[in-house]
């Protein structure tokens, strides 16, 4: 059982610090179920790489468990436990790396929640679930996940043909604080497991709140999460779920978005981001409107502009980024808000990749430059999540339109306007996708230009609004 976390924060041997572990040598430390080895494949000051093994021993496992006799089972013996990833390998992490799992740094304390670029690694990950779910338990969290089949899993364990499941190497990449990174491990990792004869007992709840702070309540699969991490025990699942609800949204990653900044540096010449917020109102107001859902809210500009309407009566913002929502409520000064104020708004803490009940019931949803944040084979998943299932009076679109890019003084030939654009469409590309989610959803759709438009490009930004 293997993970390894690889940071290119400069210097990157701080992760050393982090981690408490010291990168120049090997650390064992002896389990109650097997030993941990700490070591680093690779430490520069470019690139450096924590690796954490855990040697389980399967007799010693189960030795002492149950009363002899009782519920004898040769898959107590004969198991995959030693080699897949499972619930031991969170007490690994908490006994061998609990300092920074719990945020403390004696020698780099201001790096604790500092926003890193991190990679984890698990190379034989039990595979139940599927390919499906492991990306909608980390991909809400931020991160890109890459999954690769691990076809010599089950001979690497040394399983029989006849038992053989798979397995998939996973590879999670984010700019966030190590510490956040560690508790997403903490209690995802026995949630892949799903194993039902694992022994949960109270201390467990307290152990999924305390590691889940600040991300947990706001998981779009936080049913599932707490019901697999407390293996389907129905009274500690209802007691977790409950308290959950209570607690306030607290503690995330702080990172700070780029991404306006950039895009304004380029599109700044004609103040274009004015003018779509403008074009957007118009639209906003046009529909009467009072409940608006701005899907992919990011730092709120567009919400703030929402708060002066007075007929507006009901606002949420939805964003996949926790750090983007936090920015939002900042800039929106939520706390300083009058009380009536504060009750119409709301952020909150989604993927448009899955079905949502948050999301139903508004006059307008809005969806800003955000389709082309979006991987093109994942665009037929959020059409249905928005066009079928939350199926809002109108909905208001924007996107860039490429041809227009050739206007951008400072914008390389054949570049996109941002580095996270998975695509940039033409005005023809656009209408023929738009008027096709129209016609399979039972709405129609009417485009208007926005920016100052080229005779032979068209505008800068192109808007669809949407009507059942
Ligand atoms: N609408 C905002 C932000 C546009 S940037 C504006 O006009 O300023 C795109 C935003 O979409 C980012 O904040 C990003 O976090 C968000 N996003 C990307 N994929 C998403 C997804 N699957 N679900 C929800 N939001 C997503």
């Amino acid at each position: 059982m293997l993970l390894t976390i690889t940071t290119t924060h400069r210097p990157a041997t701080d992760l050393g610090y982090l981690l408490h572990k010291n990168p120049a040598r090997v650390q064992a430390v002896e389990l109650a179920f097997g030993r941990a080895d700490v070591f680093y494949p690779e430490a520069s000051e470019e690139r450096c790489t924590a690796a954490l093994l855990l040697e389980v021993d399967p007799v010693g496992l189960v030795r002492g468990r149950r009363p002899a006799g009782e519920g004898f089972s040769l898959a107590q013996y004969v198991n995959d436990r030693p080699y897949v990833a499972s619930s031991l390998m969170s007490a690994a992490l908490s006994r061998v790396l609990g300092s920074a799992l719990n945020g403390h740094s004696r020698e780099r304390p201001e790096l604790v929640d500092a926003p890193l670029p991190l990679e984890a690694r698990l190379p034989v990950l039990p595979a139940r679930g599927g390919e499906d779910f492991l990306r909608r338990l980390f991909e809400p969290l931020g991160y890109e996940v890459v999954i690769e089949a691990e076809p010599d899993g089950a001979s690497a364990a040394g399983l029989a043909e006849w038992d053989r499941h798979p397995y998939l190497a996973l590879t999670l990449r984010g700019r966030l604080p190590l510490r956040a990174l560690l508790s997403h491990l903490y209690v995802l990792i026995p949630v892949l497991d799903n194993d039902k004869h694992y022994w949960v007992s109270r201390d467990e709840i307290e152990k999924l709140l305390r590691h889940g702070e600040g991300w947990l309540t706001t998981h779009p699969m936080r049913e599932a999460i707490v019901s697999r991490y407390l293996k389907r025990q129905r009274r500690l699942i209802n007691e977790a779920l409950a308290r959950l609800t209570s607690e306030e949204e607290a503690d995330a990653d702080e990172a700070e978005s780029e991404r306006e900044q950039e895009e304004q540096a380029v599109e700044r010449t004609i103040a274009l981001n004015e003018q779509r917020l403008a074009a957007v109102i118009d639209e906003v107001r046009a529909a009467g409107a009072a409940s608006v859902i701005d899907l992919g809210c990011g730092e709120g500009q567009l919400l703030r502009q929402l708060l002066g309407e007075r007929t507006i009566e009901r606002i949420v913002g939805l964003d996949v980024s926790v750090a983007a929502l936090e920015r939002a409520g900042e800039r929106l000064k939520l706390e300083r808000l009058p009380e009536a104020k504060r009750r119409q708004i709301e952020l909150i803490h989604g993927s448009l990749m899955y079905r949502d009940r948050r999301l139903e019931g508004f006059d307008v949803a809005t969806i800003i430059e955000v389709i082309e944040h979006l991987d093109p084979p994942r665009l037929a998943a959020f059409e249905r999540v928005v066009f079928e299932f939350a199926r809002p009076g109108r909905v208001i679109l924007t996107t860039p339109n490429i041809e227009y890019n050739a206007r951008f003084e400072n914008l390389p030939a054949g570049q996109l306007r941002h580095r996270d654009h998975r695509f940039e469409w033409t005005r023809t590309e656009f209408e023929a996708w738009a008027r096709a989610v129209a016609g399979r959803f039972g709405y129609s759709v009417e485009f208007k230009p926005v920016g100052p438009v080229d005779e032979q490009l068209g505008p800068p930004t192109q808007m669809g609004v949407f009507q059942p």
